[in-house]
């Protein structure tokens, strides 16, 4: 029995959402709170016959801390379920760690306005010392470390699939197939086809921001960086077939460089089709990917957020989306002295998702992990002070509950390694 504050109600909130509401003997009452509330409303009035988990709604604006102290002492949760933007992430904890209560999200930080001169020397400093220049880095939020600890409360970051549960993979890898991991491979693909010729699964801006950036990987103890979509590969994935894949920075890297012993190298590929790629390059170009505001017939508009309203929104690809995802990470390393290698991942399947939650994949492997992890917080199963990864908890009830409730794992013990 417990109580949840979810804030967020997009499309990877709808899944988390629904998936609670699934397992109301632990989910028993949830608050959905949102900048939309309309949007909150929707979801509740869909799920009221559904499920035995007491819903109520409430607007918020997470970039307000007073408005979440005020909201969170009210609603009195056991938990804080950030599934909003990684923009809201240092207000919902800053809320969380005021008003005494463990939180979690499903993306590092990074801020809205890149312009920003105070954030933009920080960030700056931080390119040079850690030589990658992705806009998000954990550095913001381990900064909390101290003060959830000793507040007695857990914050758990970045629990989504990747990140997430490609983390759990690595802490399973380690607890269970290796003594060593000498290098991890992370392949996200997508097979999915939505019949658009250009629409991103998750939060455009979130999204676009991602794959434009310089790629970088983690090698012999510190980043390499390569200049965007510079390194491809192929793979021929379990269940989808032959795709190209295209190293990305990726959050996770630098949680696992940390608490993955000896690693040599991390890498993370994402799959992407030529169409999406020719689009982005155009956009990029001409100047939509920008998060500058700019003058437009006296109005001030920031570009990404104005193709934001253009394109789909990623909650309504889910009907038309037909294929499969896959996900997972390929190990080498060495066991009782022998050399082994390692691939545990996930297939899922869009128009299942689409028929038990009317969702796309993308928000399906997303929104379900962050249930477990909740699952996991409240149930006692994770339970420590402090700001944790996700490889830093015990991956095995985690993976038996993704098991559970629809993201079963794979595995091959011989499989073909990315050169
Ligand atoms: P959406 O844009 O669909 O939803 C975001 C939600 O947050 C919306 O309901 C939005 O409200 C709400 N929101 C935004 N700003 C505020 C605010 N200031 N106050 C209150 N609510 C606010 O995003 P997604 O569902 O696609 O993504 C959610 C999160 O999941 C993101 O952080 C994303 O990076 C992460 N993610 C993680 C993945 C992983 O594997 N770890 C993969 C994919 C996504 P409104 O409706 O008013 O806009």
């Amino acid at each position: 029995m417990s109580r949840v504050l979810v804030i967020g109600c997009g499309g990877v909130a709808n899944v988390a959402i629904r998936k609670c509401c699934q397992v109301s003997e632990v989910f028993s009452e949830m608050c959905i709170a949102s900048r939309t509330k309309a949007k909150c409303d929707a979801l509740a009035a869909d799920l009221k016959d559904k499920t035995t988990t007491k819903i109520t709604t409430a607007h918020v604006d997470a970039d307000k801390v007073e408005e979440l102290v005020a909201l969170i002492k009210a609603y009195q949760p056991d938990l804080v379920m950030n599934i909003a933007l990684p923009y809201q992430d240092l207000t919902i904890m800053d809320a969380c760690l005021e008003a005494g209560v463990n939180y979690m999200d499903t993306a590092n930080y990074e801020p809205e306005d890149t312009e920003d001169p105070e954030w933009r020397a920080i960030y700056e400093k931080r390119c040079q010392e850690a030589g990658f220049s992705a806009y998000f880095d954990y550095s913001w939020q381990w900064a909390y470390r101290e003060k959830f600890a000793k507040a007695g409360l857990m914050a758990l970051l970045g629990c989504g699939f990747d990140p997430g549960v490609t983390q759990a993979y690595c802490a399973y890898a380690k607890k269970h197939e290796f003594d060593t991991i000498d290098t991890i491979d992370i392949l996200d693909c997508n097979g999915g086809d939505h019949g658009y010729a250009f629409a991103t699964n998750f939060n455009p801006e979130i999204n676009l921001r991602e794959v434009s950036a310089p790629g970088s990987y983690w090698e012999d103890g510190h980043w390499v960086e390569v200049p965007a979509m510079s390194i491809k590969r192929e793979y021929d994935f379990d269940s989808v077939g032959h795709k190209d894949m295209y190293l990305l920075h990726h959050e996770e890297i630098e949680s696992l460089a940390l608490n993955i012993p000896k690693v040599k190298r991390i890498r993370f590929f994402m799959t992407f089709g030529q169409s999406y790629l020719t689009h982005m390059k155009c956009l990029e170009n001409v100047g939509m990917l920008s998060t500058t505001p700019i003058n437009f017939e006296g109005r001030e508009i920031v570009p990404i957020q104005f193709l934001k309203a253009l394109l789909p929104d990623p909650a309504s690809l889910g009907p038309r989306t037909h294929g499969k995802t896959n996900i997972g990470c390929i190990f080498t390393g060495k066991k009782d002295g022998q050399d082994k290698t390692y691939y545990i991942y996930n297939v899922c399947d869009h128009q299942e998702c689409y028929k038990e939650v009317q969702s796309q994949a993308i928000s399906y492997t997303t929104g379900v992990p962050a249930m477990c992890g909740a699952l996991m917080m409240l149930t006692g199963q994770w339970n420590k002070a402090g700001v944790y990864t996700v490889e830093e908890m015990n991956p095995d009830p985690f993976l038996e509950a993704l098991d559970k409730y629809g993201l079963p794992r794979s595995e091959s013990h011989n499989p073909v390694l990315v050169d």
